[in-house]
């Protein structure tokens, strides 16, 4: 995960519960992808430092376990950039340039430059953060597809170009989960200005709840709503699935209002999220605990990391 903003509920669902069920089932490494972060944000990295502790609570907060999951900063096990570097040295240009992804972004991002050398390699560096670690699995959605596809074909180039099956075929675990919508209705994201963030206080989700969009044909209170059309219903259906039938009745029978539905659901929401705000100020209090989890997490991986690597300094005939 990028340590760019502070994260949001999209991450909370999109990401961490999944990762808490995979902690359950695998040998899983949790990463601050900060090399990453930095390949955007080089213009102005400052707040970097402050939203990689700020997200890793979000993560203890959200129940990723340190005794269960190895959790750690990219930059911190410089083993992730060697072997960048020699796969660098053999993916093609075009392989990259064809990336929809990477042509999506330049597309799309008006805010900074991407036309950048380390922004092209976005990927190869993605191939090295899963293969030094020789990942069997990665838990990712639709749209990175393309991009573990890539990781594959540059562990096949590896294994063929030196004889020697040092790298899996890793696969995808496609992870299927609720796809949560900013308050305007588009895709939740900082860059929009329209999230709910894991640390806002109850009195910011009141306010933000209150500001989300609706179905735009009710506009009195006798108008029948479409409940199928409104993000304030499909958040019902995330996060208090039990008021569904009885949200969908008051809506198309127009029994309550949109701001009295609204005013549920922001009540309802703030208490599910009650337990993770709690854990989360109790973990804020206390960041020299943070580090010593970041830091038994850079040793873990580093270690896992370091017998790649040798391994992969034999094969290639480099020894440094
Ligand atoms: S009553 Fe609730 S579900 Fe219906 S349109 Fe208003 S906010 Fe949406």
């Amino acid at each position: 995960m990028r340590p760019t903003g502070k994260l949001h509920l999209g991450h909370l669902v999109g990401a961490l519960e999944n990762w808490k069920k995979l902690q359950e089932e695998y040998e899983c490494f949790f990463m601050v992808a900060d090399w990453h972060a930095l390949m955007s944000e080089y213009e102005n990295p400052a707040g970097l430092a402050e939203y990689i502790i700020d997200n890793v609570i979000d993560w203890l907060a959200a129940g990723i376990d340190p005794e269960k999951s190895c959790l750690f900063i990219q930059s911190e096990v410089p083993a992730h950039i060697y072997l960048h570097m020699v796969f660098s040295c053999f993916t093609p240009l075009g392989m990259l340039e064809r990336c929809p992804t990477y042509k999506e972004q330049l597309r799309e991002v008006k805010t900074r430059d991407l036309h950048t050398y380390g922004f092209l390699g976005y990927p190869v560096l993605q191939a090295a953060d899963i293969l030094i670690y020789k990942a069997d699995k990665v838990p990712v959605g639709e749209d990175q597809l393309p991009h573990l596809e890539l990781t594959r074909e540059i562990a096949r180039r590896f294994n063929k170009l030196y004889k020697k099956e040092v790298f899996p075929d890793p696969q995808a675990l496609l992870t299927q989960h609720p796809r949560l919508l900013g308050l305007d209705g588009r895709k939740m994201s900082k860059s929009y200005n329209n999230t709910i963030d894991l640390s806002d206080s109850e009195e910011t989700i009141k306010k933000k709840v209150a500001m989300m969009f609706t179905d735009p044909k009710r506009i009195k209170l006798s108008d029948k709503g479409h409940p199928d059309v409104c993000n304030v219903y499909s958040y019902y259906s995330t996060f208090i699935p039990g008021l569904k039938d009885e949200v969908h009745d008051w809506c198309t029978n127009a029994k309550i209002g949109c701001t009295e539905c609204k005013k549920r659901m922001s009540d309802g929401l703030i208490e599910i999220l009650k337990p993770f705000h709690s854990r989360r100020r109790e973990l804020a209090k206390d960041k020299d605990s943070i580090r010593k989890i970041l830091e038994n997490g850079r040793e873990k991986a580093s270690a896992a990391a370091s017998k790649t690597l040798s391994e992969v300094k034999e094969v290639i005939k480099i020894a440094v």
